[in-house]
């Protein structure tokens, strides 16, 4: 097969050559380096698409990693950020449109009787643990393996699977996303994995009275959309119960995306305290740490601290306001749905068409592609998943601009604005066609 002309990206490369001078790895969050000549710069994006300042047009199913719900510069949000904007940014003073806003969640989110916002997913988890210590009078807290929430001491430990053999009965290692974390902290937090029931159950009897909070992603974004198995997060919900623990659902990625009232609604389990970020306003940074009355009133003087300079920005708050009445009040989420749906049906008939075993896990407004039988139902197993597979395919959509996390742990990300224009679709599947046929014959030489 010929290699498809690949895209120029003359002006990333020379950027990136500049940038590396002044910004850490040439860019502003580790993830966005891809390697010295791979590394994009954004141009501007409009609804579903992405542009690169070499002007290749991308369809995008990272969308800043999932906060672009309705798609990028969605012209109703952005005129209400527009209009936020008038109102002077913060004043070290509430408004009225938090309250507005704080009644649309709990409308939409049961769960979030009270409300409180923060600016970042990371400083809403951040909050969020504080809290349930605070209400508990305890300090140590579960992790499920796989999860992710945030770039703060106490999330930032991990199952490492790298040096793991899975063949073996042996738990993977507990390390550090990265230095600099410290080793203290580990002492407190706990990890299980996900979905296994016997593990849960016997975690809580050895640590339950010494737990605040027991976190979970009950989809993980962060890991291929792996989803809980209901019964297992409502016999969470039964130990928290029963160990005084507070349940924290983190819907950072899920919330207002797979569901109005998030992955809690549709598995129907109630959590004490619930954080949200990315969708709440189609990108403006926003993010929110809610929950039980009784719980949250521990948010006082003399309680848990919250706060923050930029907390409830005007621009963010108006943006918010919009966002979540379009979720609420339109099919847009839906659209979006439904969009994921036809376009997991058009990565199958492709793969069928080349008898390549797959299987998919999340929601179809956020899943995971595997190359197995079965998806995985936790992260030890999707080590067993042929990912090197999708880490080549990968890297070839880029070549033909689409955009996905070149990590297959990252789910393909679903915006309203897909779902409406159906280029998106028929790009993506012309791409996907030719990604996998690249990868295909480079197996095949290899072999030879
Ligand atoms: N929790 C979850 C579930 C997340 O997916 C993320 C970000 N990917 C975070 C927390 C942290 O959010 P942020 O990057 O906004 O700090």
């Amino acid at each position: 097969m010929q290699m498809p002309p690949s895209r120029d990206l003359t002006k990333s490369n020379a950027q990136f050559q500049r940038a590396i001078k002044r910004l850490p790895l040439g860019v502003a969050s580790t993830f966005r380096y891809w390697g010295d000549d791979r590394t994009i710069y954004a141009h501007h994006g409009k609804g579903g698409r992405t542009w690169d300042i070499d002007g290749n047009n991308y369809v995008d199913y990272r969308l800043g990693y999932g906060p672009a719900i309705l798609g990028y510069a969605d012209d109703r949000v952005d005129a209400a950020a527009m209009r936020g904007m008038q109102v002077g940014g913060v004043f070290a003073l509430s408004t009225e449109r938090e309250l507005i806003v704080a009644d649309r969640i709990a409308k939409m989110v049961p769960a979030a009787e009270l409300v409180r916002f923060s600016n970042s997913g990371t400083e809403a988890v951040m909050a969020a643990l504080r809290l349930a210590r605070a209400y508990t009078g305890r300090e140590r807290y579960l992790l499920v393996e796989g999860g992710y929430h945030g770039l703060f001491d106490a999330a930032m430990w991990m199952a490492n699977l790298e040096d793991w053999d899975a063949g073996s009965n042996r738990d993977p290692e507990v390390v550090s996303y990265g230095k600099g974390v410290p080793q203290t902290v580990k002492q407190l937090a706990h990890l299980v994995p996900m979905n296994d029931f016997q593990r849960l159950e016997d975690t809580f009897r050895r640590h339950g009275s010494t737990m605040a909070a027991m976190l979970i992603e009950p989809i993980q974004g962060n890991c291929c959309g792996i989803t809980a198995k209901v019964e297992y997060v409502q016999l969470a919900r039964r130990l928290c119960d029963e160990y005084g623990v507070l349940l924290i659902i983190d819907e950072v990625k899920t919330g207002f995306r797979v569901g109005k009232g998030g992955v809690q609604g549709i598995m129907g389990v109630r959590p004490d305290i619930t954080t949200f970020a990315k969708a709440v306003a189609n990108g403006y940074p926003i993010a929110l740490v809610a929950g039980r009355e009784e719980v949250m009133r521990t948010f006082r003087y003399g309680g848990a601290s919250h706060g923050g300079t930029y907390t409830a920005h005007s621009v963010s708050l108006a943006a918010a306001e919009e966002c979540l009445r379009i979720l609420d009040e339109t099919p847009a989420l839906d659209t979006l749905a439904a969009y994921g749906e036809r376009l997991k049906a058009g990565i199958s008939q492709i793969l069928d068409a080349r008898k390549i075993v797959h299987s998919y896990t999340g929601h179809s407004s956020m899943f995971g592609l595997f190359f197995a039988k079965e998806a995985p139902d936790n992260y030890r197993a999707w080590k067993t998943s042929d990912y090197s597979f999708y880490d080549r395919m990968a890297y070839h959509l880029h070549d033909l601009c689409i955009i996905v996390e070149p990590d297959s742990r990252e789910p393909w990300f679903m915006c309203e604005a897909h779902g409406l224009d159906d280029t998106c679709l028929t790009d993506t599947l012309k791409a996907v066609e030719l990604a996998v046929d690249l990868t295909l014959e480079q197996d095949a030489a290899a072999a030879e």
